[in-house]
Formats: C-alpha cells, sequence, structure tokens
C-alpha cells in the first residue's frame, strides 16, 4: 500500500507494481493534485546546490524588501518554528552544502532518463521530454556571482556550455533583449504538464490491476511486528507492506509511528499564461527572480517564491502578481491576458534531503518524502530505490543519508 499519489507516490507504485506487488494507493485526492501538480516540471539533474548557502542570511533583508523579491515569510510563523529555521540555516555552510549536494546528485542524475522509463508504456509518455535547460542570466558577470554553486556543480560532472548573447537570441527569439548570457545544461528534460504525468502513470497502473482508493489516512493499528493496517476515514485496510509518500502531509502520519520529522512546507506559486503566442523553445531558470518559466503544452508556466506561512493559509495573490510581472519582464511581447494561478507545498526538512528507507520499530513501513524543490526531478529514481527497499533488494548505494531516524 502506497499513501499519496503525487509524483513519489506514483513512481513507488508502479515500480512496485513492475516488481510483481500487488499495490493500492491510498489518497485523500485524485492523483497529481498535491505539489506535483503545479510545479515547474524541470528534470533537474543540475538541481543540487540547496537554498540555503553561505552567505544567505545576509541576502535575506534585501530579498524581503524587492518587491519583485523570491522570498516571503510570516514572522509569526517563523518564530513559531524558530528550531527548524535555525537547523536549516545552519546547514548552509559550505562544507555541509558541498556534502548535501553530493547526497541530492545520487537522486538528480539521470533524472530525465529514470522519468522516460518510468513514463514508458504508460499514460505518462506523451507528457515528459527531454530538452536542454538554460540558466539565463543580464550578464555573464551575474553567471559568475554564482561561482559558488556551478564549482559544486562541475565537481560532480554536470556539464554546460556557455551561450553568448548573438547565440541567445538565435535560440530564443522572444526572451528580452536585457538578457544576454546564458548557461546551456544538456541531459535535462521536462514534464509538459506535471499533472497530466502524474494522473497518465496512475491511470495505466490502475489499468495494470492496481487499485485507487480515494481515502484520507488517519493513523495506524499495530500488531507484533509494528503498523499492519492504515486507519482512514473510509475504514481500517491492512496491509503487508506500507509506503508514505504523502508530500508535506507526511509528518503527522510519521510521528504516529515513532519518527521524529521536522517537515516543513515551503509555499511556492505558478501563474500559467494560456495563450502567451510567443516561441520558447527552452525551459528557462531566471537567476535574477529565482523562478523558472516553462513552455508547457497549454501555455507558458512561470513557477516559484518560497513563502514561509502556515500551510493552511490562504494563497497570497501579490505573489502572483510577482510573477506576472516578471513575466512581462521576460517577455515583452507575450500575451499574458489569459492567467491561471496555483499554490503549492514543497515537502521540506532541514538539511534539504529526503527521508527513504525503513522505519524503526515497524519493519514494513518505509518512507519517502520531504523532496524539497526537487521532487518532481527525483520522484522517479526515489520510486526505484522504494520498491527495491520493500522486495528486500540491497541497493548497492549508501542511502544512509536519507534515513528516517536522522532527526
Ligand atoms: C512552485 C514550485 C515549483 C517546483 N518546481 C519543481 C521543478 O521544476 N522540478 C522539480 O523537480 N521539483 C519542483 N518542485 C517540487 C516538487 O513539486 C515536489 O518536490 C514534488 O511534487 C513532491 O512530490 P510528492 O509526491 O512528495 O508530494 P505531492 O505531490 O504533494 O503528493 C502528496 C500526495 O499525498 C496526498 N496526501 C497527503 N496526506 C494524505 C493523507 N493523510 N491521506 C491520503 N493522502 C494524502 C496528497 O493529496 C497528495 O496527492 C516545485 C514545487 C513548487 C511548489
Amino acid at each position: 500500500m502506497v499513501v499519496g499519489a503525487g509524483i513519489v507516490g506514483a513512481a513507488t507504485a508502479l515500480n512496485l507494481q513492475r516488481k510483481g506487488f500487488d499495490v493500492t494507493i491510498v489518497d485523500a485526492q485524485p492523483p497529481g493534485e498535491g505539489a506535483s501538480f503545479g510545479n515547474a516540471g524541470i528534470t533537474a539533474r543540475c538541481a543540487i546546490v540547496p537554498v540555503p548557502v553561505p552567505g544567505i542570511i545576509r541576502k535575506f533583508p534585501a530579498m524581503l524588501l524587492d518587491p519583485m523579491g523570491p522570498l516571503s515569510l510570516d514572522f509569526l510563523h517563523v518564530a513559531r518554528n524558530a528550531k527548524w529555521f535555525i537547523d536549516y540555516l545552519l546547514h548552509g555552510r559550505a562544507s555541509e552544502v558541498e556534502r548535501i549536494a553530493g547526497e541530492l546528485f545520487k537522486l538528480t542524475d539521470g533524472s530525465i532518463d529514470e522519468h522516460l522509463q518510468l513514463a514508458r508504456d504508460t499514460g505518462g509518455a506523451p507528457w515528459v521530454t527531454e530538452r536542454d535547460y538554460l540558466y539565463v542570466y543580464p550578464k555573464r558577470r551575474d553567471f559568475e556571482s554564482e561561482a559558488f554553486a556551478w564549482n559544486i556543480r562541475r565537481s560532480h560532472g554536470i556539464e554546460y556550455e556557455e551561450v553568448g548573447a548573438a547565440q541567445l537570441r538565435e535560440m530564443e527569439p522572444d526572451l528580452s533583449a536585457d538578457i544576454t548570457f546564458a548557461i546551456r545544461l544538456p541531459q535535462h528534460g521536462f514534464a509538459l504538464d506535471p499533472a497530466k504525468l502524474v494522473k497518465g502513470l496512475v491511470e495505466t497502473f490502475c489499468k495494470n490491476g492496481g487499485r485507487l482508493l480515494q481515502a484520507r489516512a488517519q493513523g495506524f493499528e499495530s500488531g507484533e511486528t509494528g503498523a499492519r493496517a492504515l486507519i482512514t476515514d473510509t475504514g481500517v485496510i491492512p496491509f503487508d507492506r506500507l509506503v508514505i509518500a504523502a508530500g508535506a502531509w507526511s509528518a503527522s502520519l510519521a510521528k504516529q509511528l515513532g519518527v521524529r520529522v521536522p517537515l516543513m512546507s515551503e509555499r511556492g506559486y505558478h501563474v500559467q499564461f494560456a495563450n502567451p503566442g510567443i516561441c520558447q523553445n527552452h525551459p528557462l531558470m531566471v537567476t535574477s527572480g529565482k523562478y523558472v518559466a516553462t513552455p508547457m503544452a497549454d501555455g507558458l508556466r512561470l513557477a516559484g517564491i518560497v513563502e514561509y506561512k502556515p500551510m493552511d493559509a490562504p494563497p497570497d495573490p501579490r505573489m502572483t502578481d510577482r510573477l506576472k510581472r516578471h513575466a512581462r519582464l521576460l517577455f515583452p511581447n507575450a500575451d499574458l491576458d489569459d492567467a491561471e494561478t496555483w499554490m503549492g507545498h514543497r515537502p521540506s526538512l532541514p538539511d534539504s534531503l529526503p527521508m527513504i528507507g525503513a522505519v524503526p520499530e515497524h519493519k514494513d513501513v518505509f518512507m519517502a518524502f520531504g523532496h524539497q524543490h526537487i521532487g518532481l526531478s527525483t520522484g522517479p529514481r526515489t520510486g526505484r530505490l522504494v520498491a527495491q527497499m520493500v522486495a528486500g533488494e540491497p541497493a548497492n548505494q549508501d542511502l544512509s543519508a536519507f534515513r528516517v531516524d536522522r532527526f
């Protein structure tokens, strides 16, 4: 049984099914309606440098005061969760960032291939494609100011090439003339519609005999070897093995199994323009605004913003207004009239690493959540690794940094 039908749960369930397990997915919502719905869709092999890096604290005031900035917070919420924030920022020292990057690369390396392999022969296949990823900058010196992050990427063999103004104009003719430099990353890709990708995976899972149960998991009934049945709002369901992949909502379930999970929602937003009327050939990371612009199947999507507020606080329209203003600057000729907005929850732990592994004291329960900003990229590999763990197969890789009892 798998709780959660986001990209992580869907990938886990499909991998288990492919190994011959008889699998039920339990989700309170239809598949792909959590964070996996509205992300930027990038299968980002390069996304191994966590948000907290040396010097980040000094940048906070400017980011918060900037009306176009990527950061927003509710001070009371931050004060209430001070321990999480202190721990999070303490992981931003150089040696720790390098360690975290090495661990994350175990999950991001090959992410587009993992996606293509997972989606093969499923309803998800039309929704994922290989494509170079561009980091775009006003000037070359803006790229140089990020040398710390690029050196880490390079040290892991992440290849890239520099793109000058003229070549960039050919590659992306509608991009603002203020952007004159880019970094081109091969071995990347993106989901043309992340929600349809997940729905397509689950549809095939169901066609192949898997069950999808719409129910909210609330707790557990235990036997001698630990949890044996899931208590839901529609009844109690026994299981042989259970995987918790409930994204940002996983902590309360984990707590009932005696696992301390300091999980925080890093709220993020998107704006999607249905008829932008521009040519966009590559997904773009716009580092000046820390957002991503993706040419989705149904329009141009700008996704970004990190907002620290309670999970149940209503979306803040000022955040999507910021993204709309960014869109105007990025593509001056785009038609931005027809826009839809969305807010979702990145599931984040203080060390920016997910929890993947077996639960001590409950030998048949596994966890797979906490993929913060890169869960779309790393979901398929996570699903494959968890399916191996459930099947008792060796991982042939040191995954101890992701262990469940590390906090
Ligand atoms: C603005 C934004 C942009 C992003 N861009 C990218 C990107 O470009 N690339 C990338 O790799 N990542 C990106 N991410 C991160 C990525 O979206 C997440 O890391 C990923 O979707 C997490 O997947 P998940 O399956 O763990 O969680 P979710 O997709 O949130 O799924 C969790 C599921 O669990 C269900 N659930 C929760 N509690 C219960 C319960 N008690 N009972 C039953 N069901 C339950 C929910 O209904 C939900 O369907 C972005 C995130 C945001 C917010």
